[in-house]
C-alpha cells in the first residue's frame, strides 16, 4: 500500500478539522467576491456542541465548494484545505485500489457513476475530434447489452452513435462472433474511432467483461480506440474479491475508471469517482470558465467538498485490510445464498467475485419477490430476472427466511 492506511477516529477528526481550518472562514475574514457562504445559520446552527465531534457534519455546515479538478493546475484558493483531502482520496483510489503508479492520475468526486462515465466519453470524443479531426458520426461508444443506461444517455447528450454488443443469456459474456459482425458493419458506416466501455460488475448481473474480446476485434479491423472501465458497481468490490483482478490501471490499455462510493461504500449520494491517467483531463477543459481559478475540466461545476471528505473518512476508518475483510464477508454470505439456491435447483447467475445474485424470474413467485424487496430487470412488462444484492444489512439471518419461503413455494 502506498498511502492508504487505517486511522483512528481521533486522527480522522483532527485531519478533517485542520483541513477545514485552512479553508476560508466567512466569519473571520471579509470575503466580498464569492457567491458562497456557510449554510444558512438561521436553519443550520453552527454552534451546536456535537458538531465539534462530527467532522462530516461540520464539513456540511462549512460547505466548501470543490468546483473544478484539484489534482492538476490551480484550484480555488478559498477551499484549499479540504481540496487537499480530495487529492489524497483520488491518489488512494488510483494507486492503492486501481494499481496505478504513484502521481500518474487525475480525478475528482463526481455526482455519481453517470457523470463519471459521461466525463470519460466526453474526454475521448473531444480527443478524437481535436487530434484526429473526427466527425461526430465517425466516433462510437461500444458497450454491451448489460451495460448501464448511462451509456445511451451519454451517447444522446454527446451526439455520437452507440453500439451495444450482444451477451450470452447464460454466461453474460460478450458474443465475439456477433461483435465481429457488428463492428464490420460499423466500419462500413464510417466508424473510425471507438470509446470502449468495459464493465467491472454490471448493475443487473455483477458480470465482468473480458477486455480483449473488444480490443481483439477492434485491432483486427484497425479501428482506433480508448478504453474506459465502468466500475460504478464493482470498483470497491472486484479489486478486493477477485483472485487476479484485471481491468485495473496496471493494464496500459485502460485510460480511465469510474467508481461509485454511494453504492457499496455507503457514502452519501453524490459520491461518484472519476480517475484518469495524466494528460487527458485537458480535453474537457472549458476555457470560458475564466472566473474559476484554474478553470474547470469537469462536467458538473460547483460541487460539495463534504462528499469527498465522507469517502475519505470511510476508507480511512476501515483501512485496506478492514475493507478487504468487509468485502470478503459479503462474498461469503453470497456464496451461502448460492449454495442454498443450488440445493433448490434455482437457475441463477453469479460472477465468483461478486456479491450479486441474479435469479431466473420463472423460479421466483411474484409475492415472494415483493415481500423481500427483490429487484426485477424490468418494471415495464414481464420480468426475466430478479436480483439480490448482498449489502452489509443483508445477513444470512435475513436470507434464510427468503430461502425457506422459496423452498415452500417450489414444493407446490
Ligand atoms: C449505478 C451504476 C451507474 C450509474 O451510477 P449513478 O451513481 O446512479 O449515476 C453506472 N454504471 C454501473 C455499472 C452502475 O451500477
Amino acid at each position: 500500500m502506498h498511502i492508504w492506511k487505517k486511522l483512528t477516529t481521533n486522527q480522522i477528526k483532527e485531519h478533517v478539522f485542520s483541513a477545514l481550518q485552512k479553508n476560508v472562514d466567512y466569519n473571520e475574514r471579509t470575503i466580498l467576491g464569492v457567491p458562497a457562504s456557510h449554510l444558512d445559520e438561521k436553519v443550520f446552527n453552527r454552534d451546536m456542541a456535537f458538531l465539534n465531534d462530527a467532522p462530516f457534519l461540520s464539513s456540511m455546515v462549512y460547505n466548501p465548494n470543490h468546483i473544478g479538478c484539484h489534482t492538476m493546475g490551480e484550484s480555488e484558493a478559498f477551499f484549499a484545505g479540504t481540496q487537499e483531502i480530495e487529492k489524497e482520496l483520488i491518489e488512494i483510489v488510483a494507486v492503492d485500489i486501481l494499481k496505478s503508479k504513484p502521481h500518474q492520475c487525475d480525478g475528482y468526486v463526481a455526482s455519481g457513476g453517470t457523470e463519471a462515465n459521461m466525463q470519460a466519453m466526453w474526454i475521448y470524443r473531444n480527443y478524437f475530434i481535436k487530434e484526429h479531426k473526427a466527425k461526430h458520426h465517425e466516433i462510437a461508444i461500444l458497450c454491451s447489452d448489460d451495460s448501464h443506461y448511462s451509456m445511451p444517455k451519454a451517447a444522446n447528450i454527446l451526439n455520437i452513435p452507440l453500439i451495444s454488443a450482444k451477451v450470452d443469456d447464460n454466461t453474460r459474456v460478450v458474443d465475439e462472433v456477433a461483435l465481429q459482425q457488428q463492428m464490420n458493419e460499423a466500419k462500413r458506416n464510417e466508424i473510425k474511432h471507438v470509446v470502449v466501455i468495459a464493465n467491472m460488475m454490471t448493475t443487473m448481473f455483477g458480470s465482468v467483461d473480458h477486455l480483449t474480446t473488444y480490443t481483439d476485434v477492434l485491432k483486427k479491423l484497425d479501428i482506433d480506440y480508448k478504453v474506459h472501465v465502468d466500475g460504478a458497481y464493482g470498483g470497491f468490490v472486484y479489486p478486493f474479491s477477485a483472485e487476479n483482478p484485471d481491468l485495473l490501471l496496471d493494464n496500459p490499455e485502460i485510460t480511465s475508471v469510474t467508481l461509485d462510493a454511494h453504492k457499496m461504500v455507503q457514502a452519501p449520494f453524490g459520491t461518484g469517482i472519476f480517475i484518469i491517467r495524466k494528460g487527458w483531463m485537458q480535453y474537457a477543459t472549458t476555457e470560458e470558465a475564466q472566473y474559476v481559478q484554474g478553470m474547470d475540466a469537469t462536467v458538473i461545476g460547483s460541487r460539495s467538498g463534504a462528499n469527498a471528505i465522507s469517502i475519505w473518512m470511510i476508507l480511512m476508518t476501515y483501512g485496506p485490510h478492514g475493507w478487504f475483510e468487509k468485502i470478503h464477508l459479503l462474498n461469503y454470505r453470497t456464496t451461502w445464498l448460492c449454495t442454498k439456491l443450488d440445493e433448490l435447483g434455482v437457475d441463477y447467475y453469479r460472477h465468483p467475485a461478486s456479491n450479486l445474485v441474479t435469479m431466473r424470474a420463472s423460479f421466483i413467485p411474484e409475492d415472494i419477490a415483493h415481500k423481500y424487496g427483490i429487484v426485477p430487470d424490468t418494471h415495464d412488462g414481464e420480468a426475466q430476472w430478479y436480483k439480490i444484492v448482498v449489502m452489509s444489512h443483508v445477513t444470512v439471518d435475513h436470507l434464510l427466511p427468503f430461502i425457506e419461503d422459496l423452498q415452500e413455494a417450489l414444493k407446490s
